[in-house]
């Protein structure tokens, strides 16, 4: 099929949910993806930080293709492999206790969110249940999670939401202190504010959240469906700011383009959910999990320390371009925001680059550039150079 063949299927037949670019495609190959025409795109998108080995990586494929073979699914009635192992690695690598393993970040959220207002009610019985999250934050689309993100738009059309919720501005203890109160079971937030920007938390707030929590009991939740799986540099941005989470949830680059996502809870919360209080059909997929695994196995050390490089590389390069529209750029590794001055509009950048052969994201009122991991210089500095020719 044509681009056009395709819009215009998608036009008649798909729920019209999205703002989508002009553009449909095909197949890629590392960072750069191609239209059914042909046309040259490279992706500092990831699919929305997903594919974070790119596009036809061959362990990836590999190992999916060899999984499908054997076992596509079997619910989680039985036992598998390649789950167990994702499990017994994240714990390892992160100091967690135990994974439950879901399918997209609003539901892992959801699981987070049972998860703390169970602890409560375990401990203390009903009337703590309110959960703080932080002005500006975005946890997700499904009624409660719309309720979590500390984003009026977000507070519409769908009423009644779901109770519980109270918001505090970020990297404001005061603000926090002022939320506070006998209802309180937990604090749930993004370290790096991703819709909402791409705003990291200052490091001194998140110590003084966790204080707060411990002297509290309020759980601490973090939400890392975007910064986790080596997007900010580490594995997952809490360890950059000395953390353990009592519950962490991750998703989008996870298995690297599959659908897959979870929470991670440490020792104090390991038996809170337990038999017949949280379950969901596909979740801990083997062939999710399979994908999973490789993209554990690539996210070495070594590999952490080169996104955290290659972040600096494209913020310096993008700031060294001097382009009228853009100011100064922010975030963490291959989590990168661009200030967009007033007077330019972000959609009209974005759509711009995109038509010049430069995928982009938007988010908040800037530009939010998630390259996948993998991404080589000479695809970086191809990006740079689109970026030059067609905002300069
Ligand atoms: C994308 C995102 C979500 C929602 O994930 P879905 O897979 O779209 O449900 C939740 N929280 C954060 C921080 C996200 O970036």
């Amino acid at each position: 099929m044509t681009s056009n063949e395709i819009k215009a299927l998608t036009g008649q037949y798909v729920m019209n949910t999205y703002g989508r670019f002009p553009v449909a495609l095909d197949h890629g190959c590392g960072a750069t993806v191609y239209d059914p025409e042909g046309n040259e795109y490279i992706d500092f998108t990831s699919g929305i930080g997903v594919t974070a080995l790119g596009y036809g990586d061959e362990a990836w494929v590999e190992a999916i293709t060899k999984q499908a073979g054997k076992l596509g699914h079997v619910s989680n009635l039985f036992y598998t492999e390649p789950a167990a192992k994702l499990a017994e690695i994240l714990c390892k690598r992160t100091g967690e206790s135990c994974v439950f393993f879901a399918n997209g970040g609003g539901e892992a959220n959801e699981g987070m969110i049972k998860l703390a207002r169970k602890y409560s009610f375990d401990k203390y019985g009903k009337g703590r249940s309110t959960i703080i999250t932080l002005k500006n934050s975005f946890h997700g689309r499904t009624i409660t999670t719309l309720m979590a993100t500390g984003q009026e738009v977000f507070h519409n059309y769908f009423f009644p939401f779901t109770e519980g919720f109270r918001y505090a501005a970020a990297n404001d203890l005061a603000a926090l202190e002022e939320a506070a109160g006998d209802d309180v079971c937990a604090v749930m937030m993004e370290l790096v504010q991703g819709e909402g920007g791409v705003l990291p938390l200052d490091y001194g707030y998140v110590q003084a959240v966790k204080k707060l929590c411990q002297e509290r009991d309020w759980l601490l939740l973090v939400d890392e469906v975007q910064s986790g799986v080596g997007r900010t540099g580490s594995l997952f941005a809490f360890q950059q700011y000395d953390l353990l989470p009592d519950v962490v949830s991750f998703a989008k680059g996870i298995a690297g383009g599959l659908p897959m996502s979870g929470i991670m809870a440490n020792e104090k919360c390991r038996n809170v959910l337990s038999p017949g209080t949280h379950a969901t059909t596909f979740g801990a997929n083997p062939v999710c999990a399979a994908a999973g695994l490789v993209v554990q196995e690539r996210l070495s050390d070594a590999f952490l320390e080169e996104v955290k490089e290659k972040g600096a590389y494209l913020r310096e390069s993008i700031e060294a371009l001097n382009l009228p529209c853009f100011g100064k750029t922010r975030g963490m590794g291959l989590m990168i925001g661009i200030e967009v001055k007033e007077g330019y509009d972000k959609g009209q950048i974005a759509n711009k680059l995109i038509d010049a052969g430069l995928l982009v994201l938007t988010a908040g009122p800037g530009m939010r550039l998630l390259p996948p991991l993998v991404i080589t210089k000479e695809e970086m500095d191809k990006g740079l150079a689109i970026m030059k020719k067609a905002l300069g």
